[in-house]
């Protein structure tokens, strides 16, 4: 017999921390499986400065676990596992983990995104040799060295920040003239003297012999070709939805995203979805923990056989 739950949430982010927080304090047994430390994404933020009520600004890796205390005080019963398969027996939903089944009435997906790969020769073969996905993490292994970073968004840009802390030079590889990061970060990048943004600029390929020493780089106009050298290189183009183990059990638009309506209620009744895995999501710190907070007073009306409005 699987364990039994009211609710399952997938997801050990803000937005799955904040949907549990939600469900236990509306009284619903509710268990949170993660395969990670609890936190998602932002474990890894030196600063996030864009949550409401920290005119300071907040290390990630201080928030993350203050919303899973905050969620474990009311109840919420943390399961480090990895979630395999949703399987819908009506009228309820097994989640199938990596630790066993667990049965519930409703689901709220919350399981995130990965960082998209760029899929040129070197990534994989440098990944861990010169080729990261994390600046707080691996910055420091290039101090006084230049490193690259490929993309033009806020992630890019954050990190290209961080790792200015350690590099003598960091060079920001995008595709296009314009970025699309906040206006706050585009002027700290610009003004900053260790940051030169080559524009116009695909990198093509990573070389190197036991670690990165350069990459082949593009213009995007003129279709000129170069090679920049740099020990390290930080991809940030962008988010792919961990949807992948969903596929059969829910819809899933074009770009693997689930389609929700405003109360992040799925096509599938009891299913609900919240955060950056949603369709249309703005992907935002306060933004995913109101998606958790909605989907989880929608699920407690499925659950309860509550009418809206
Ligand atoms: P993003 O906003 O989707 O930006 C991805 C960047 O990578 C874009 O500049 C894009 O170029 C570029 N790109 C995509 N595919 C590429 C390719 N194949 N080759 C070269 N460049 C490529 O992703 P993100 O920066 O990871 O941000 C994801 C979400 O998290 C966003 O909603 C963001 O606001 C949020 N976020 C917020 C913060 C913060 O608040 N401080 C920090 C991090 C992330 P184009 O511009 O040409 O399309």
């Amino acid at each position: 017999m699987p364990e039994q739950y009211d609710v399952v949430v997938v997801g050990g982010g803000l937005a799955g921390l904040t949907a549990g927080l939600f469900a236990c304090r509306y009284g619903l047994k509710t268990a949170l499986v993660e395969a990670n430390i609890p936190g998602g994404q932002i474990i890894n933020a030196e600063k996030i400065e864009n949550f409401p009520g920290f005119p300071q600004g907040i290390a990630g890796a201080e928030l993350g676990p203050q919303v899973q205390e905050q969620a474990m005080q009311y109840g919420l019963d943390l399961k480090l596992a990895e979630a395999a398969r949703l399987v819908l027996r009506d009228p309820y939903r097994v989640v199938e983990t990596s630790e066993g089944p667990i049965q519930c009435k409703a689901v709220v997906v919350a399981a995130g995104s990965s960082l998209r790969k760029l899929g040129i020769p070197g990534e994989e073969e440098f990944y861990g040799k010169g080729v990261s996905h994390c600046a707080t993490c691996d910055g420091p292994f290039f101090a006084n060295e230049v490193v690259g970073v490929v993309g033009g968004g806020d992630s890019a840009l954050d990190e290209a920040l961080s790792l200015t802390q350690f590099a003598s030079r960091v060079l920001l590889f995008h595709r296009r003239d314009t970025l699309r990061a906040q206006k706050v970060l585009q002027g700290r990048v610009l003004a900053h003297p260790k940051v030169e943004v080559r524009w116009n600029t695909r990198v093509t390929a990573i070389h190197g012999d036991s670690q990165v020493r350069s990459v082949a780089v593009q213009d995007t106009r003129s279709g000129e070709t170069s090679q920049a050298p740099l020990s390290g290189m930080f991809i940030y183009v962008g988010l792919e939805p961990n949807t992948r183990w969903l596929q059969g059990a829910v819809p899933l638009d074009n770009s693997g995203h689930i389609p929700v309506d405003l109360w992040m209620q799925t096509p599938v009744a009891g299913v609900f979805a919240a955060g950056d895995i949603r369709q249309h999501s703005a992907a935002q710190l306060v933004t995913v923990a109101g998606d958790g907070a909605t989907a989880a007073i929608a699920a407690y009306r499925y659950v309860s056989g509550r009418t809206w409005g």
